[in-house]
């Protein structure tokens, strides 16, 4: 078979960029390598997000400019896929006729078979179709070499929650789980190509299995982490409102579960939660963050927060500093709200003007500034459990000669990234190899990562990440 090159622009969430490995995977069989650039392929996807205004746009100006090569080059074959793809559906064609496929986000499963149309002639496809053939993909995973040490898996699709403000549930559909013996099954053929890490992936990952009566998101859990061979589990993202006793326990019970939580916010004001249709109050909230740090000292918690949603005053965006002050977040993801089509929030009145958006995300931004930053410094001294992912960006840059220290790449179990050097050659016996777990002295903070040095045991693998302590 005639080899031919796929390029994938991948814009949005982890679930994209899962998607974006599954469609690569099940084009695969029809010839499709990964291109080296954009220019060399015969096929371009573009992966596309409508959470927010931006990611939209970026998604058209990526077409926009892929319609000159399109002009130069009439076989190239360009597909639109994922979010912006359901909600425009055809009236992408409108926007951009160059384009020959466009695949809605439970369309992509089937990308083999509207690709095969499209080379036979059959263009443009316009495929949006919701029914669930999420475990349709012909594919397998990859061979060790690409496969990684860290991955996603995706164990549910779709939203029930309807926030206010949120496009999800309108282009992901409604929320469907995938069966426990099919994740499992996915996680031990990645292990097999040597992955190390899996983070689950779901809108609520509280919700799994309700709808279907599959087994509780606490007992998968369990489940994956008797799985042999894997060394890490994540997850993402935790509604507030559903996160269980059960699952709060599971991070004291597990020792493979990371402990690290994602559970976004959005807001420190009651009055703007219930606007957002979130179903819990700041209180709440702010226990669920005691019982975790109880059940698991030193857990990482990262959040996401709006600024601006309509009707936000100023007193409300203080509620949101004091209770960023008040978690001491290790990380924050913060956005400026923006209509959505479909979004009820976006037919409210009282929009704040973007200039106060603007100014109240600069200020919770360089809040959260000092606190990560203060928690990356209270780690300096300690001795972390590092997965050894690979050659940092500066090492893959700067190249190496001669005698210097490799310098690799990893991660804390509270998702800290960490550099460090790796004396290497003969007699050293300080060898890192991608997956390992090493220990790593923490020598100094920055702004978004930490940087140190191999334990005094070389690369002695940590048994569990209880035996790796933070500084006191
Ligand atoms: N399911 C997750 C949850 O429950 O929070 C998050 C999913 S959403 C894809 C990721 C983040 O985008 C949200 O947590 C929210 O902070 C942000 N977001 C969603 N819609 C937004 C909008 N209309 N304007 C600004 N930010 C938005
Ligand atoms: Fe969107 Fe809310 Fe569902 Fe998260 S839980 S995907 S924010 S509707």
């Amino acid at each position: 078979m005639q080899p031919k090159y796929l390029h994938i622009y991948t814009i949005g969430c982890q679930m994209n960029v899962y998607d974006s490995e599954r469609m690569a995977m099940a084009l695969a069989p029809l010839g499709y390598l990964p291109a080296l650039s954009p220019g060399d392929a015969d096929m371009v996807i573009v992966n596309t997000c409508s959470v927010r205004s931006k990611a939209e746009q970026k998604a058209f100006s990526i077409l926009g400019r892929l319609e000159d090569a399109k002009r130069r080059r009439p076989d190239l074959i360009v597909a639109v896929a994922g979010c912006v793809a359901q909600q425009e559906g055809a009236r992408i064609l409108a926007r951009a006729p160059h384009v020959d496929l466009v695949l809605g986000t439970r369309a992509i499963q089937r990308i083999a078979a509207r690709v095969r149309q499209v080379e036979s002639g059959h263009r443009p496809i316009v495929d949006l179709d919701m029914k669930d053939e999420a475990e349709a993909f012909e594919a397998s995973p990859e061979p060790a070499d690409r496969a990684g040490v860290s991955r996603f898996v995706t164990i549910m699709r779709g939203c029930d929650n309807f926030c206010a403000y949120c496009v999800v549930p309108h282009v992901r559909g409604r929320e469907t789980s995938r069966p426990p013996d099919l994740i499992l099954s996915e996680i031990e053929a990645l292990v097999a190509t040597g992955v190390r890490e899996v983070t689950l992936l779901g809108q609520n990952v509280n919700s799994y299995g309700a709808k279907e009566g599959l087994c509780p998101f606490p007992e998968l859990l369990e489940r994956v982490n008797a799985v042999d061979g894997l060394a890490r589990i994540r997850f993402t993202t935790s509604h507030p409102k559903d996160l269980t006793e059960g699952l709060i326990q599971a991070f004291a019970g597990l020792e493979k579960l990371c402990p690290h939580i994602h559970l976004p916010v959005q807001s420190g004001s009651d009055r703007i939660l219930e606007r957002m249709n979130r179903r819990y109050t700041r209180s709440h909230y702010l226990d669920k963050v005691a019982k975790l740090r109880n059940s698991c000292p030193g857990i990482a918690i990262t959040s996401d927060m709006i600024v601006g949603f309509p009707g936000e005053t100023q007193a409300d965006f203080e509620a949101t500093l004091d209770l960023v002050r008040e978690v001491q977040f290790d990380g924050l993801f913060a956005f400026m709200y923006s209509d959505r089509p479909h979004a009820p929030s976006t037919r409210l009145t009282q929009k704040v003007p973007e200039r106060d958006q603007s100014e109240r995300l600069q200020a919770l931004l360089e809040l959260q500034h000092g606190i990560t930053f203060a928690r990356n410094r209270a780690l300096t001294g300690s001795v972390q459990e590092v997965l050894a992912e690979g050659f940092s960006k500066q090492q893959t840059s700067r190249g190496r000669s001669g005698a210097e220290p490799f310098q690799w790449t990893g991660r804390t179990p509270g998702n800290k990234v960490v550099n460090f050097d790796c004396p290497a050659g003969p007699g050293v016996g300080r060898e890192v190899r991608a997956g390992q777990l090493v220990s790593v002295r923490i020598e100094r903070a920055l702004a978004h990562s930490l940087w140190g040095a191999l334990g005094e045991d070389g690369t002695a693998v940590c048994r569990t990440r209880r035996e790796v302590g933070h500084a006191a």
